[in-house]
């Protein structure tokens, strides 16, 4: 007997079947679906400005799959995020030691990027509590960037649970006060964590 909440559920990753015969038709709207193939399950995601598919587990190569092979794609947009980067280091060496974050938010319509910074509500060497900028009318939260101030770049347990079930990108920068920061990156795809460092 089915129920509504499982089929609400469900439709927030529906499952699809890669062909062997015909054409794999992308995802075309914003949102994630978990294909599967004859190597085992991939998960696809879109959104404005990301299109991505990655394997997500393994299947027991003994198993018959009826199903056709996908191609591994990560595709992210030109951003400027360089010069981004470069501007929250600044905005996060100016508050050393304590920690702070921002976000590079990405404009569908003028596919422009710009930085914005957290609201701090309190923050130290060790800790960080913020409020995100809300984004105007067709801008999307792209990369979501912290600093560890004094220490060194890299996700944290509180950094792993934050990113739970996220599709966005995440950074940090860390020894912001060596001349040579730190930076770790990854891509979180519906929870699943992508490395890009
Ligand atoms: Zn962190």
């Amino acid at each position: 007997m089915k129920h509504p909440l499982d089929e609400k559920l469900q439709a927030t990753l529906p499952v699809v079947a890669a062909p062997i015969y015909g054409t794999f038709e992308t995802l075309d709207a914003a949102g994630q679906r978990l294909v599967l193939t004859k190597e085992g399950p991939f998960l696809e995601v879109r959104r404005a400005w990301l299109y991505a598919r990655v394997p997500c587990g393994a299947i027991n190569p003994a198993l018959a799959m009826p199903y056709g092979k996908l191609d591994e794609m990560i595709d992210l947009p030109v951003l400027e995020a360089g010069a981004l980067v470069g501007d929250f280091i600044a905005n996060a060496r100016a508050v050393l030691p304590n920690e702070v974050g921002g976000v590079v938010l990405w404009n569908e319509a003028t596919r422009t990027a710009r930085l914005a910074m957290c609201e701090t509500l309190s923050a130290s060497a060790g800790h960080l509590e913020y409020r995100r900028p809300v984004p105007l009318d067709g801008e999307h939260v792209v990369i979501d960037i912290h600093s560890h101030g004094h220490f060194k770049a890299g996700f944290s347990a509180t950094d792993d649970e934050d990113d739970r079930g996220a599709t966005k990108w995440a950074m940090v920068v860390g020894n912001l006060d060596s001349r040579f920061p730190t930076l770790a990156q990854r891509l979180c795809l519906h929870g699943l964590l992508v490395d890009l460092t």
